[in-house]
């Protein structure tokens, strides 16, 4: 970055009469062409990292962050009489749905921070993931058309568009460059759909889901439209540089697949290799298995990508055909293993249900991971059982983790300035010095009580403003913020909150600190449930919120429209993060690291990282409670009845069905009640276990309560666990993908 450049640009910046958006337009134009003056040479082997997601929020004040102007353009700008944040009128660039996406946005940030050559490929979505407005207590999904911003981070290449052809149509890729700034500078390459309406309808959505297949034809067709492109243009540059010798492709190039969307990658690959250029086939098999890597991030079933045969023939006859041929190659190879039929129909990608793109990519890819300890023992004792007994060695753990640059120095300057008083500022270039916090907390607590206060009135001043709710500057901030789902079980937080409510009404709580309960989360516009549980929790805000017996000592905010932006805002000023997802099936979750790195303590179940969380930072100093995955299982197998747990929490679980709430007829809340005492759409009653568990976590939500009275004893908590987070950046995970499986 030549900073002098954009420094006296901006000086000479005319700021009369233009809007925001000019202001901001210009001004990331300037950052841009002084931020890629310094292009240095390309690395001999490229990591690229192939997603369907990207998730990155706004890029303005991250960006100038990285590029060392943050400050300076604040200054700048007031003197022009301009406030910096006029620029969070833009909204985010919400490519993604959320953990998987975010954190393909985390690992393109991490590796740039490094130095390391990680290229990302993706969709450049017209409409991000749907805005969402809640009226009368529902979710109403509006189209996020961030681009009316303009785009000024991207750079358009008509140069290297790239003809993408299906059966029955031929669509181009138009290559967006996003620079991603750092020690180097990597590239963000985002494909626009072009050529003809139809065309144009690949890159028009984001699915609004990360966990079904609808709609399969367009989705089908996106998964391909960007992994083709990517594969092409890798062919090309590598035959450009090294002439056709594809043996040493995977000595430059290792591809990263971020889930199973784009797992069709290695399909074109082979498609590629063999009939535009004669490479016989075992041979191109074996490239590619040199070549692919595989990350999954969820053993729910309907997450993992099942293409229709017919379908795929109709579509893509020729990745079709591959596909067969790789099925019986398979085969080949399990029958020399002496493999029992059982075991061959688990580890075959064809089967009657059709292509399993998690079971290609197993057997395909050099090394499978999952994304956290727990997670990755599951894989390996359960969803890839039989192919772990065959290829143990291709099984390895990278316990996700998030970019400190976006979730503490940027969204917590008060924090991080704090550190560097109490540690100085090694941590920002080495997160690892973090731990050097451990040594001082006793020296800093009063500071970081102060700190964590500003940054729970900047919250609470920013809901007041956003959702016109009120809460007063003392109160306990608990938030569960992250996409909703059944597993991640806000319905039993909404439960709690309920007991809780009673409790202080009838009198049986007492001395209870006030506090407030904080949701952020949109619900996949398909799925009914999920919707019910949004309403379910509106209606509760309402009730608790409008009654003065108690409102001075509980709230409930149900926030609009989550997003990275809104979350930066919550992970600083929330003290506790509620984390309470079935045990077994949350495989990481990322925002847990984001909460604790703030200085957060976690309440939550022994699942996905949570159990690393506990083991860094100490049982002691986090809320854990619940049954866990053992125990989880033992119920399922002996039958779990959740009728009798009911009767503990008849008043908050029947407020469903007795008339306190009301649904306004969409019976939303009578098949909320319906599927956790009966069963509903081949799902056992209460299939997520929220009533087993939901007498403990009122316990545990009350002790935390009553633990809060003493502040300090509380704020100690709170720094230990993020004086041990430095585990969780991903500048640590990257470090590990890079060691252990890209070789980079
Ligand atoms: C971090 C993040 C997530 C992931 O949250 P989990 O709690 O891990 O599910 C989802 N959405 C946004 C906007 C995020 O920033």
């Amino acid at each position: 970055m030549n900073k002098e450049q954009f420094v006296t640009k901006l000086k000479q910046l005319d700021i009369s009469g233009k809007s925001t958006i000019e202001l901001y337009n210009e001004i990331s134009a300037f950052a841009m062409s002084c931020g890629l003056n310094n292009v240095e040479k390309p690395a001999i082997k490229n990591a690229y990292y192939l997603s369907m997601e990207f998730l990155i929020g706004r890029s303005f004040y991250n960006n100038l962050m990285e590029l060392g102007v943050l400050k300076e353009t604040k200054e700048i700008l007031a003197e022009k009489g301009i406030d910096i944040n006029v620029f969070e009128e833009i909204e985010d660039a919400a490519l993604g749905n959320g953990g998987l996406g975010r954190l393909a946005a985390c690992f393109l940030d991490s590796a740039a921070g490094l130095g390391l050559p990680l290229q990302g490929y993706g969709i450049r979505y017209k409409y991000g993931l749907f805005k969402q407005a809640i009226e009368n207590g529902f979710q109403v999904e509006l189209p996020d058309d961030w681009q009316r911003f303009g785009d000024p981070w991207s750079i358009r290449r008509d140069d290297e568009k790239r003809l993408i052809e299906f059966a029955d149509m031929k669509v181009y890729a138009v290559p967006y460059d996003y620079p991603v700034f750092g020690k180097r500078i990597n590239r963000l390459r985002l494909f626009q759909a072009e050529g003809s309406p139809e065309a144009e309808k690949i890159s028009e959505y984001l699915y609004p889901a990360d966990d079904t297949a609808e709609g399969k034809i367009l989705r089908l067709r996106q998964e391909y439209f960007f992994s083709a492109a990517a594969i092409r243009e890798l062919i090309e540059e590598h035959i450009k540089k090294y002439g056709k010798s594809f043996e040493k492709f995977p000595e430059f190039n290792v591809i990263q697949l971020n889930d199973t969307h784009p797992v069709l990658a290695i399909a074109e690959f082979i498609r590629i290799l063999t009939s535009e250029h004669k490479v016989i086939f075992s041979d191109a098999l074996e490239i590619a298995k040199k070549t692919f890597a595989y990350t999954n991030h969820t053993i729910l079933p309907e997450a993992l990508e099942c293409w229709n045969a017919e379908l795929l023939k109709k579509i893509l006859p020729n990745i079709y055909a591959i596909l067969i041929k790789i099925h019986l190659k398979q085969r080949e190879e399990f029958a020399k293993l002496n493999c029992t039929s059982e075991e061959i129909a688990a580890m075959s990608s064809y089967s009657p249900n059709g292509f399993s793109m998690a079971n290609l990519a197993v057997y395909v890819g050099k090394t499978v991971n999952g994304v956290a300890k727990l997670h990755t023992e599951i894989l390996k004792n359960s969803l890839f059982k039989t192919v772990y007994k065959y290829y143990p060695d291709k099984f390895q753990n990278k316990t996700n983790g998030i970019t400190q640059r976006r979730w503490l120095m940027l969204c917590n300057n008060e924090f991080s300035s704090l550190l560097d008083k109490a540690i100085g500022n090694g941590w920002r270039t080495d997160i690892s010095e973090l731990n050097k916090l451990n040594r001082v907390i006793s020296d800093y607590t009063e500071d970081f009580i102060l700190i964590k206060e500003e940054k729970k009135r900047q919250l609470f001043d920013y809901i007041k403003h956003q959702e016109g709710i009120d809460i007063p500057q003392n109160f306990l901030a608990f938030s569960q913020a992250k996409r909703l789902h059944e597993y991640k079980r806000q319905l039993m937080t909404a439960f709690a909150i309920l007991e809780i409510y009673n409790g202080l009404k009838d009198g049986s709580i007492k001395d209870f600190v006030p506090s407030v309960f904080i949701f952020g989360a949109k619900s996949a516009p398909g799925y009914k449930r999920a919707k019910g549980i949004i309403k379910f929790i509106n209606e509760i805000a309402e009730k608790v919120n409008a009654d003065n017996q108690t409102n001075s000592l509980l709230k409930v905010v149900f926030i609009r429209n989550y997003n990275v932006s809104y979350a930066e805002k919550i992970v600083a000023g929330t003290d506790v993060s509620l984390q309470v997802s079935t045990a077994g099936l949350e495989a990481s979750g990322t925002g847990n690291m984001k909460f604790m790195m703030n200085g957060a303590v976690t309440c939550g179940t022994m699942d996905g990282a949570n159990i690393e969380i506990v083991e860094l930072a100490g049982r002691e100093n986090n809320y854990i409670f619940g049954a866990e995955v053992d125990e989880i299982e033992c119920l399922k197998k002996d039958g779990y009845d959740p009728n009798t747990y009911i009767k503990l929490h008849k008043k908050a679980v029947e407020s469903l069905i007795d008339g306190t709430f009301n649904d306004d007829g969409t019976g939303y809340f009578k098949e909320l009640y319906d599927s956790l005492t009966i069963g509903a759409s081949w799902h056992n009653p209460d299939n997520y276990f929220v009533l087993y568990d939901l007498k403990d976590y009122v316990e545990v939500l009350l002790k935390i309560n009553g633990d809060y009275k003493n502040k300090y004893d509380f704020a100690v908590k709170q720094l230990r666990n993020s004086a041990n987070s430095a585990y969780f950046s991903s500048d640590r995970t990257i470090k590990e993908y890079a060691k252990d499986i890209w070789e980079i």
